[in-house]
């Protein structure tokens, strides 16, 4: 297995990312509700009962490299709120953590997601709020990038990568 750097894992993540979003986008999207339309935006990242995003070290490094371009009072900001998330919430990075769920610190209010546009992670792309279950894109799809994912972890960093709650994975 050849080894790349992390700035190349990043670029190739994002082709990743990109092709995941085509795929939701052409042939799911449409079936479900427009966020544009919701009365009450937002409430998919910041339901604590609901959100459970895990993400590998690739993707949070690519989430802290999206993070860098924010002003540095807004980067405080939003560091502040991984803390008090993973403080709250009582996030680990053991085993134990994994059902746990947490309002994500990276919903900015008036804003919306702070990295939807570079470094968005595949199960925040493929939710949306479809009224029959069958609409829902299958979990397949997204188990298949998710092994192309570990695939890119193990020629960055040489191993698989645990998923981590996002709030642990991005902690400075
Ligand atoms: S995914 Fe659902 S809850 Fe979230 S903004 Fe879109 S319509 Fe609203
Ligand atoms: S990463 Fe973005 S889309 Fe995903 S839960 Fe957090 S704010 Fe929402």
């Amino acid at each position: 297995m050849k080894i790349i750097s992390e700035t190349k894992g990043i670029e190739r993540l994002a082709e990743i990312r990109a092709g995941f979003s085509r795929d939701i986008h052409d042939d799911f999207e449409h079936k479900a509700k427009p966020c544009a339309e919701c009365e009450t935006p937002g409430d998919c990242c910041l339901d604590a009962h609901f959100v459970n995003v895990r993400i590998s070290r690739l993707e949070a490094a690519a989430i802290r490299q999206a993070l860098d371009q924010l002003s540095p009072e807004k980067k405080y900001a939003v560091f502040e709120r991984v803390e008090n998330a993973i403080d709250r919430f009582d996030l680990t990075s053991t085993h134990d953590s994994a059902a746990k769920t947490y309002a994500c610190p990276l919903f900015e209010n008036g804003i919306g997601c702070l990295i939807h546009d570079t470094a968005k992670p595949l199960p925040c792309i493929a939710h949306a709020c479809y009224e029959k279950k069958e609409d829902l894109p299958p979990d397949e799809l997204l188990a298949g990038r998710e092994n192309e994912i570990d695939d890119l972890n193990k020629r960055v960093y040489g191993r698989s990568a645990p998923l981590l709650p996002l709030p642990v994975a991005i902690r400075r």
